[in-house]
């Protein structure tokens, strides 16, 4: 017969459980990944337009105030120089005291300054020691002069006061349209002046942006940081692009090589440049922020899904490995049938039925297959490999018992006479006798052919013959079916008196069996030790 080996591989295997929840956990953590990249990169290219927007506006907004102020600064200049058109001598203490109050009214300029057609200066407010009736020095002022047009000079700084400053002027001119010289206002850049006034009650946002001005030429008029007032920064590109005439917002690199994010626009009416500007990093922070917020979102939720996900994985693969662990014990123990439960999980309900269903029959073939081993098929009675092993066992144990072998007498003659399916008939006949007349603790067995023994427990040698004696008897005085009286002879052995082992107790039973036979047949002999045939026969016994 062929022999079935089943190698179990040494290799690792992955539980079902396991599987599942890292099915579960991947897909979960890859849907989150993609959908924070989406909207990382959504909410990157809204906050980089809004921010630009936002600039973009905020610098039309500022550029319309500078353009009003200018238009304001320029029409304080007109009107005073068409009152002092009317004005005979410029150096008088009403003309003082008139430059003092539009100074102080307006806060427009840090200092006003009256000159003749011959660039001597004959006015000025604050007066400062030296200057009136003294020709004018700066190149601005000599261009203004010169120009006899309202005039805006670009930042520069003063020869004598090394101020940085910033020069207006509006040409004077009689009514006969003589041209008297210019009324000029300027602008301290670097210290308190109506830019700052303005422009610094607009504090820089919590997210870093601040704005500058720039003049025609590209240096600062106004900056968060007051040193770098008058600093030419037309390399720049946005103010590149003021200078060239531009508006706008983009992305670009400052000159200290911070990415920016940039609203520019130009004021037309005086040719300066008002930028507006936020750090990419503030973009960068608010996008941390925002993955912080939808992680601390999503989080709860992921994790609840995983925890479902380890709960259903278990229990889907719960019945699979209770199955595996009945089926292992096929052959071993006792099969205990797995319940019919977990109606929900249909592979599981139809596996748990079938498998019930292959236990149930394996069970009935093994049980079946059992009984065939150890009884005999025609009487029904226990076989002889079962007798041994009983007798083995109560040898071991050293439990007395008796045996009472018994062989049909003359029943050849019976198959011959009424054929050999009445002799069947006869040797069921006695088995059923047999059966019945022993007690139930005793074993009967059909040793072979019409010779059967019965194994008595705890008997004495006594009374194992009146057993046999009584077995004997209702043997002879039973209906039985060829209606002539059948007898049985017997010999008895007995553990431990005659023989302490299997092949020897039986063969001593049937050496008085022999005898009985010898000695007329119908009877029962017991086994005598002393006048025993001490060889044993060769042969299966
Ligand atoms: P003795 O009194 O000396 O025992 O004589 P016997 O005829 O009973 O003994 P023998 O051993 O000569 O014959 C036994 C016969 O039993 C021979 C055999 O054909 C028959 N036999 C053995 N097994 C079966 C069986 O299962 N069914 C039937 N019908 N006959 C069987
Ligand atoms: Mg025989
Ligand atoms: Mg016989």
């Amino acid at each position: 017969m062929p022999v079935f080996k089943f190698t179990v591989s040494s290799q690792k295997k992955i539980s079902l459980a396991t599987l599942m929840t890292t099915l579960v956990s991947l897909s979960v953590v890859l849907t989150v990944t993609i959908l924070i990249a989406a909207s990382y990169q959504s909410k990157k290219r809204t906050l980089i337009d809004t921010t630009l927007t936002l600039n973009y506006s905020s610098a039309v907004k500022m550029g319309q105030t500078i353009d009003s102020l200018f238009k304001s600064m320029r029409s304080s200049l007109l009107y005073s120089a068409e009152v002092l058109s009317k004005v005979k001598t410029m150096d008088t203490a009403d003309v003082t005291a008139q430059l003092e109050l539009m100074r102080h009214s307006s806060n427009y300029f840090n200092s006003l300054v009256l000159v003749n057609e011959n660039g001597i200066v004959q006015n000025a407010s604050p007066i400062t020691a030296g200057t009136i009736g003294n020709p004018i020095v700066a190149e601005e002022a000599k261009a203004a002069l010169a120009a006899k047009k309202p005039y805006l000079s670009k930042p520069y700084i003063t020869t004598k006061s090394k101020r940085l400053i910033l020069f207006m002027s509006q040409p004077i001119f009689d009514g006969n349209g003589n041209y008297r010289g210019f009324i000029g206002g300027t602008i301290y850049l670097n210290e308190k002046n109506i830019l700052n006034m303005i422009f610094d009650s607009n504090p820089t946002d919590k997210w870093g942006s601040y704005f500058y001005i720039v003049a025609s030429d590209g240096r600062l008029l106004f900056h968060r940081d007051k040193k770098r007032i008058g600093e030419d920064i037309s390399a720049n590109t946005v103010v590149h692009k003021l200078i060239a005439g531009q508006s706008g917002s983009e992305r670009m690199v400052n000159l200290h090589g911070e990415e920016m994010l940039a609203g520019y626009v130009k004021v037309r009416e005086n040719g300066w440049g008002v930028a507006v500007v936020s750090p990419t990093d503030f973009v960068n922070e608010q996008l941390k922020q925002h993955i912080n917020t939808m992680l601390l979102y999503m989080l709860p939720p992921f994790l609840v899904v995983a925890l479902l996900a380890i709960i259903l994985a278990r229990k889907l693969a719960e019945p699979f490995t209770e199955l595996a662990n009945c089926v292992s014990k096929v052959g071993t123990a006792n099969i205990e049938l797995p319940e019919k439960r977990l109606d929900w999980n249909r592979e599981a309900s139809l596996l748990t039925e079938a498998i019930c269903y292959a236990l149930v029959e394996i069970k009935r073939q093994t049980d079946q297959l059992t009984l065939d081993a150890s009884t005999d098929p025609l009487t029904g009675l226990a076989n002889r490999r079962t007798l041994e092993t009983i007798m083995s066992k109560r040898i071991v144990e050293e439990a007395p018992f008796s045996l009472i072998v018994m062989d049909i007498d003359r029943f050849k003659t019976i198959n011959d006479t009424f054929g050999h399916p009445v002799g069947d008939a006869v040797l069921r006949h006695f088995a059923t006798l047999l059966a019945s007349t022993v007690r139930p603790g005793d074993t009967c067995c059909r040793f072979g052919g019409e010779e059967f023994i019965a194994l008595i427990p705890h008997a004495t040698i006594e009374e194992t013959y009146r057993i046999a004696e009584r077995i004997r008897l209702e043997l002879e005085n039973s209906e039985n079916p060829i209606g002539r009286t059948i007898t049985v002879s017997a010999g008895i052995a007995h553990f431990p008196e005659h023989a302490g082992t299997v092949q020897e107790l039986i063969h001593m039973a049937d050496q008085a069996l022999y005898r009985a036979k010898e000695t007329g047949r119908n009877r029962t002999v017991i086994a005598d030790k002393e006048n025993m045939e001490n060889v044993m026969p060769s042969g299966e016994r």
